[in-house]
């Protein structure tokens, strides 16, 4: 595991999203944005993506968090190789976080690259970071307001993860509705409804990954 911390954000965001996007491009790495709301399960279900993958397909993975590297550690004893972004305050990553660590993941040999922000359901839908697409992960806990209240990030998603579905039954949350508001704000957008807990309906999550790295 390696651990940089984030200097200053820089202007010009678009442009070094740019420059990442061509690097990943030439590495033929294919690179999602993973965002959600503190505690939504971003870590847990690239944890079980990757056991799912299998080794099959070779995943990198970039941890984004104000502080910290517990997120990092679990990624690690996977033996997966991990950067632990700590971005010092800054509530998102930037395409220049990104860029500063390129050099420290062997892009040369993943296919897959991982990049989990910082929990925050606002800002990080708002900066590319030279990523092929955004996905976005809302636990069902967080209510079925999310859509309407957060719109962007449902937005700029190609795919929306609706996580602990195994807690439906405990919830006064309608599922049907955080669905339907999703698909009425952004049309194309690829739901599945998940639980990194008990594993349902991630091998359809895990299959659309293959097809889109294949
Ligand atoms: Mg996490
Ligand atoms: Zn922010």
């Amino acid at each position: 595991m390696k651990l940089k911390v984030a200097s200053k954000i820089l202007d010009a965001n678009d442009r070094i999203a740019q420059e990442n996007k061509n690097i990943f491009k030439e590495k033929g790495v294919y690179v999602i944005n993973l965002m959600s709301s503190p505690g939504a399960g971003k870590t847990s279900l690239l944890e079980t993506t990757i056991r799912n993958l299998g080794g099959k397909i070779k995943v990198g993975v970039i941890e984004g968090d104000i502080t910290g590297t517990d997120d990092a550690a679990r990624i690690d004893s996977l033996g997966i190789p991990v950067v632990q972004i700590n971005t010092g305050g800054a509530c998102h990553l930037d395409a220049n976080m990104i860029n500063e660590v390129l050099n420290d993941l062997p892009l040369d040999e993943l296919d897959v690259l991982f990049i989990e922000n910082v929990g925050n359901l606002v800002c990080p839908a708002e900066f590319k970071v030279g990523e092929n697409m955004k996905v976005m992960i809302l636990s069902i806990t967080e209510g079925h307001d999310k859509p309407l209240k957060y719109p962007l990030m449902f937005q700029e998603s190609s795919a929306l993860i609706i996580n602990k579905i195994d807690l439906k039954s405990f919830l006064d949350v309608d599922v049907e509705k955080i669905k339907k508001d999703a698909a009425s704000l952004n049309q194309p957008i690829k739901i599945f409804e998940v639980s990194c807990k008990t594993g349902e309906g991630i091998d359809n999550w895990v299959k659309w990954i293959q097809t889109l790295i294949s």
